[in-house]
């Protein structure tokens, strides 16, 4: 036999493996070996076995030893693995990033530890010793910090115990396997509602992956706490993709009330590297029965996957933007086929991708068309900005100003919305009317103010920061204005509006832990705050019994960008603004808006969600935009740059001109990138056939690409 083996070393030329005789040892598929490499012995990860050829008996090299036979990974990893790896053209060594901890991977194996087991009854016994020996008996074998945490057994009464030859040390693995017996349930699986208990049972007889498209409100996270609880009273894993790592401690909670705490493990990138290896020996060895985190959750080492769910799956947070450029969504879909696991699919407003898949039958679809108990959906009411005289307080129009006053005098809680962060979204100057730059990506900086008040100016592109001038670097003019507010600046004129209210920012400047967050959440709902301000991607999600008034302050930032998933995304920001507000007690909803006429906004505003969603899909056919067409996406960086993506574009153009495909490519530097980074943007049909012709050398390639501009 030999086997291919992914070693643990990112030199050229082996991101694929490399084969080595598999000797005298025992491996299967997913097993870590040593290997030799270049004189050197090195770790690697068994992809797979193969019969050896003939003649190339003696010119490989062996494997040297076994660090575990039992795989690392599972069969149907190590298929999702192949399959990222041919789907998002990168190489298997980098398909592998998420799946594992970073190296050495022999941490990652079970240590045995030190544990007592019964062997029998020996006369007359002090009673800390008898309590001990009573406990083990009936019981196959204890470790050692177990046995403590129930007894408070001491050193020495255990000494004395194995001395009379009550029960003996034994070494052991700590490996927990969960099993249906096991009763990993504390509270009840929720009672769910008759409109619930239909979506909940159409999932479970539908082999296909489901979309459930519910309102907000309607109960989504109750029916995935049914199919988890189902799933674990099989013996099985779910793991549960949320959006946003700060609204993971809201899902936490909630699942908290379900399992032991013990049985929920969370997964996310803010982790450090020994928690991420803890957690993720605790998924291995079965002990979590359900992993909650973002995006890379998904890579989770469950053995035994049964549910796979993507909470929000039209998020863009599922992309991930560095190589293995995977979507979360495409992956979790092989996953689950080789898994034979189910996947689920929750959201307010679907993707266009899912809503088409689930049109043409390959998804199954499941409604939750009405809010729980049968509370409305808010009123919401449309404000044309142009028509606004806002004075001193911009962006606060006055039909938004009373509602926040009657809320307050109601004891009611507001949440608003604000697409930038900081004090300005620019600073102008005001004689030559330009606005300071950042030299890094070009763009505008934004106006920021540090905790001792004081102003700098910061580019949200590159992260780069700078001082503010004194002076217009253009012209030397001294009246610089900032222009276009952001939460900060917000939060003072809110505070001047309402010098009574208990003001909350939410926002990445406040909130840099999952804990912070946590507190937010705490204070809001102990009702220790009145209004909460906060940039879309950090509350959109919550669910805040007490907000009867959730209002937009400009909705119109994302429509202005040249993407053509803008108006998808401002859609769905609007709907997401609707679920916040009156969740428990009726509520409204304010959009300020430059552009009330646009469809995003007018369908929002009605909740029509499917005759956008059709409309939408309708114009993208027309179009050829993705779902209707393929997308690909080449990033050209450093060196020559501009000149590579021109060469690389005349041989993509050449191509499609030969193959005669239905396509067509676009060159550009990108948005953001200061002119250093070029893209070329390849869209049409049967596209996946060029990159073999293609050289890709030094070229990010981003397959079904979501950040375009
Ligand atoms: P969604 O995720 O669809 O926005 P949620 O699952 O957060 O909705 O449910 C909205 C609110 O209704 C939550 O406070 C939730 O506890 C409550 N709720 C929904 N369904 C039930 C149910 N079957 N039993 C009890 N409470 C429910």
């Amino acid at each position: 036999m030999r086997s291919i083996v992914l070693v643990d070393s990112r030199s050229p030329g082996i991101g694929n493996g490399l084969t080595y005789s598999v000797a005298d040892f025992t491996v299967k598929p997913g097993s870590l070996v040593n290997v030799p490499l270049r004189k050197k012995s090195m770790e690697g990860l068994v992809l797979a076995l193969e019969e050896k050829k003939q003649d190339e008996e003696f010119s490989i090299k062996s494997i040297e030893g076994v660090l575990s036979e039992e795989p690392l990974l599972s069969d149907a990893h190590l298929k999702t693995l192949q399959w990222m790896s041919d789907y998002y053209f990168c190489s298997l060594r980098q398909a592998l990033t998420p799946f594992l901890p970073p190296p050495p991977w022999r941490t990652l194996l079970p240590k045995d530890v030190l544990g007592y087991r019964y062997v029998q009854e020996a006369g007359k016994l002090g009673k800390k010793q008898q309590i001990v020996l009573e406990y083990l008996n009936g019981k196959d074998w204890m470790p050692l910090q177990e046995l403590r945490r129930h007894t408070g057994a001491s050193a020495e009464t255990l000494r004395t115990l194995v001395a009379r030859g009550c029960i003996s040390e034994e070494m052991r693995s700590m490996i927990k396997k969960t099993s249906a017996d096991d009763h990993v349930l504390l509270g009840k699986a929720p009672e769910l509602t008759p409109i619930q208990k239909e979506a909940y049972e159409s999932m479970k007889a539908d082999p296909r992956p489901s979309l459930l498209f519910g309102v907000t409100g309607s109960g989504k996270t109750e029916v995935y706490a049914s199919l988890i609880a189902d799933v674990a009273a099989q013996g099985k894993q779910s793991i549960l993709l949320v959006p946003e790592i700060l609204l993971t401690q809201h899902s936490i909670k909630r699942f908290e009330e379900m399992f032991d705490r013990d049985r929920i493990a969370v997964l996310h990138s803010r982790l450090t590297p020994s928690s991420r290896r803890l957690e993720w020996m605790r998924i291995a060895n079965g002990e979590a029965t359900l992993v909650i985190g973002s995006r890379s959750a998904l890579f989770a080492p469950c053995k035994n996957l049964g549910l796979v769910i993507i909470d929000e799956e039209h998020e863009w947070t599922y992309k991930n933007e560095q190589t293995p450029r995977y979507h979360a969504r495409e992956t979790a879909e092989a996953l689950t086929r080789f898994a034979n696991a189910k996947l689920v699919l929750g959201t307010a407003t679907p993707s266009l991708e899912t809503w088409s898949r689930a049109k043409e039958g390959t998804y199954h679809i499941a409604r939750l068309p009405e809010r729980y108990m049968n509370r409305p959906l808010p009123t919401v009411k449309v404000i044309d900005l142009v028509n606004v005289r806002f004075g001193q307080h911009y962006p606060f129009s006055k039909p938004l100003i009373d509602a926040i006053a009657d809320r307050l005098k109601k004891g009611e809680q507001t949440v608003l919305f604000l697409n930038r962060r900081g004090m300005a979204s620019a600073v102008m100057c005001l004689k030559c009317r330009r606005r300071l730059t950042s030299p890094e990506s070009q763009l505008p900086f934004t106006m920021h103010r540090d905790p001792h008040g004081r102003a700098f100016l910061l580019d949200h592109f590159s992260g780069v920061e700078a001082e503010l001038p004194a002076a217009c670097p253009y012209c030397g003019n001294h009246d610089l204005f900032p222009v276009g507010a952001g939460t900060q600046k917000l939060e003072d004129t809110l505070a001047a509006l309402f010098p009574e209210a208990r003001l909350l920012r939410a926002d990445s400047d406040t909130l840099q832990y999952p804990e912070q967050m946590r507190l937010l959440l705490k204070k809001m709902e102990e009702r220790q705050a009145d209004i909460l301000l906060g940039t879309q991607s950090v509350v959109k999600g919550l669910d805040l019994p007490g907000i009867t008034l959730a209002a937009v302050m400009v909705a119109d930032v994302g429509l202005s960008l040249p993407h053509f998933r803008a108006g998808e995304r401002v859609f769905q920001l609007l709907t997401q603004l609707t679920g916040r507000s009156g969740r428990k007690i009726p509520g409204e909803v304010i959009i300020q808006t430059f552009r009330p006429d646009s469809a995003e906004v007018i369908a929002a505003s009605q909740h029509r969600t499917e005759d956008y969603l059709e409309a939408e899909l309708k114009l993208r056919n027309t179009l050829k935009y993705p779902p209707a067409t393929q997308m690909i996406r080449f990033i050209l960086r450093d060196e020559g740059a501009e000149k590579r993506a021109k060469m690389l574009h005349a041989s993509i153009l050449r191509l499609i001109e030969d193959n005669r495909l239905p396509a067509q490519a676009m060159i550009a530097p990108t948005l953001f990138g200061g002119g250093r980074v070029w893209h070329i943007l390849l869209r049409g049909l049967h596209l996946r056939t060029l990159l073999p012709k293609l050289d890709l050398i030094n070229v990010v390639v981003d397959i079904d690409p979501v950040d375009c501009i």
